[in-house]
């Protein structure tokens, strides 16, 4: 899915807008959409630097980090990347914009740039994709209160065993004798 910046590039204060559609199923990359990917981008062209904004949401497969099992992890999240305008000097010709190398965008690096550009068109897919990366929890959890995998479940059975309480209260009573 793209988004084509070429009005865009060549007048600043020029925007150009459109929906997000991605279907369920797609991969991208390492993140499988369990649920449409649907939203909105915007691409500005801010004379020195192209402003893309918008907003999406989706649902991924994840791997729940106490029980191990797959589950869809829903996220919702906005996207915000600014790239300087000479990312485009290829596209717009050497005389277009001088380099500035302080107008880099912030915190992406080259790569991120170089893969969410192709030539004078926004890859909103792989867009979506570093949002996913960034939105997606670290600790995944199926649901707030998975109780892990069998064992650490029979586990913590045993611990909330009243007959435990017991030895458990016997353990408390020598600990206060010293
Ligand atoms: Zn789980």
């Amino acid at each position: 899915m793209y988004l084509d910046l070429t009005d865009v590039l060549r007048d600043s204060g020029t925007s150009v807008e459109r929906s997000i559609e991605i279907p369920a199923g797609t991969v991208l990359e390492e993140w499988e959409l369990t649920e449409p990917a649907t939203g909105w981008v915007r691409a500005s062209n801010a004379r020195r630097s192209i402003v893309v904004r918008g907003a999406a949401k989706t649902a991924v497969k994840m791997e729940c980090s106490r029980c191990l099992c797959e589950y869809s992890q829903p996220l919702e999240f906005d996207l915000d990347v600014t790239v300087p305008i000479s990312t485009f000097n290829s596209f717009l010709g050497p005389a277009a914009v001088e380099e500035d190398e302080n107008d880099e965008g912030d915190e992406l690096t080259r790569d991120d740039i170089d893969a969410l550009f192709q030539e004078h068109s926004l890859d909103v897919s792989e867009l979506v994709r570093q949002a996913i990366v960034l939105a997606a929890p670290i600790q995944p959890l199926c649901r707030p209160d998975c109780e892990g995998l069998p064992e650490a479940k029979a586990y913590n059975d045993v611990k909330d065993d009243p007959r435990w309480a017991a030895l458990q209260a016997l353990n408390d009573k020598k600990s206060g004798l010293n």
